[in-house]
């Protein structure tokens, strides 16, 4: 009862990464609140799912395992989800601001009147007083995120209704096995007790994913350009940096808006979230909304014609200079160097 809740989303017969990063926060979370950590994961063909979960600190693992739960559906996994929270109460319910997240996440709150926070980019605990009404509330989820365009961080409380949810996008948290030999308890969501036949009225006949074609979560060197580059052809020549140096190409919002890249390459907070080795930002102002999605970077180069920009506050080295004289030389000289 009034434990920590991390809704866990099945990617190809595993984990989602996001999942298993809530699981890290929520871990926290709970030993801050002195509470449990509990995992729900729907789907079919599960067998073994919690030797996957515990390491990342679950104390139980509930496990809906029946064919009518995979693929995903919105009605069968709100239902269960919705019966499940009636009966224990989570204090926190946290899920991946994916597809499923942001279908399943509204879904459930509004079934259970509890409100959601949506792209949180921290979650915090924390007291709350409203000196209105003379009250002080302990404990509470703080989910913070920006808001108004990203020209305010809003922290957003939720003092009185249950549990408080918040989604949080993939790459925002940090995913840590906590003790490869943690083990808890695992619970059998008994299926068929939450679901009408009307939840099982839409059936899946034919499925097409397509799988993101760039991988820039996961590259350890990340080459990003912004409106900076110019043109579609200067930025081309990213490619090249990132061909020598074993690195992926990010971009701005605004690079791709100006159509020099793809959606799937942007990185900040409509975008993706990295936290590479080293991150050279070329012709990036580094407004906070880009930064968003990088500043975890372990090393910043910052490439910019303007010494102030604001992405050299948190480069560790800065080039002022023309892009299109830089990153020539630095193919040129990286490949002299490393032959
Ligand atoms: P600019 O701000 O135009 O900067 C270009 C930079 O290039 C400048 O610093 C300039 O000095 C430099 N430059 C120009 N010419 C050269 C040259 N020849 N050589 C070297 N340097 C040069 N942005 C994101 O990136 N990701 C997001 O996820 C994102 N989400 C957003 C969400 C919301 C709700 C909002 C309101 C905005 C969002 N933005 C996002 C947009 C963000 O506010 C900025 O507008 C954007 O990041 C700017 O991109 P930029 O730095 O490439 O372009």
């Amino acid at each position: 009862m009034n434990n920590v809740f991390v809704i866990c989303e099945m990617d190809e017969g595993k984990i989602a990464d996001v999942s298993l990063e809530l699981l890290t926060k929520g871990r926290t979370l709970a030993d801050t609140l002195k509470c449990k950590l509990e995992a729900l994961v729907l789907g079919h063909k599960l067998k073994g799912i919690e030797s996957h979960i515990f390491p990342y600190g679950a104390d139980v693992v509930h496990i809906g395992d029946d064919p009518h739960l995979a693929p995903y559906t919105t009605l069968p996994h709100a239902a269960i989800i919705n019966g499940l929270f009636r009966e224990l109460k989570p204090q926190v319910a946290l899920l991946g601001a994916t597809t499923m997240g942001r279908d399943l996440g509204p879904r459930v709150s509004s079934a259970l009147f509890s409100g959601l926070t949506a792209d949180c980019t921290a979650l915090e605990i924390g007291d709350h007083e409203d000196k209105k009404a003379g009250k002080v509330y302990k404990n509470l989820l703080y989910q913070i995120r920006p808001a108004f365009g990203g020209n305010i961080v809003a922290t957003i409380i939720n003092p009185d209704c249950r549990p408080q949810m918040a989604t949080v996008r993939e790459g925002v948290m940090k995913k840590a096995i906590l003790d490869a030999n943690y083990k808890g308890e695992v619970k059998t969501v008994e299926v068929s007790k939450y679901l009408k036949p009307e939840d099982l009225i839409v059936k899946v006949i034919e499925r097409h994913m397509e799988n993101s074609r760039v991988n820039i979560k996961n590259s350890s060197i990340i080459v990003a350009g912004g409106y900076g580059m110019g043109s579609k052809e200067n930025f081309n020549l990213l490619y090249d940096l990132a061909d020598v140096l074993g690195a992926e190409v990010g971009a701005s919002r605004a690079a791709v808006d100006a159509g020099y890249a793809d959606h799937d390459r942007q990185i900040g907070q409509t975008g993706v979230t990295v936290r590479p080795k080293l991150y050279i930002a070329c012709g990036i102002s580094g407004q906070i909304q880009h930064t968003a999605g990088m500043g975890e970077s372990a090393m910043v180069i910052a490439i910019n014609t303007d010494s102030n920009a604001p992405i050299n506050r948190i480069a560790d080295y800065v080039i002022t200079g023309e892009v299109m004289d830089i990153i020539p030389k630095m193919i040129k000289y990286y490949k002299k160097n490393s032959k």
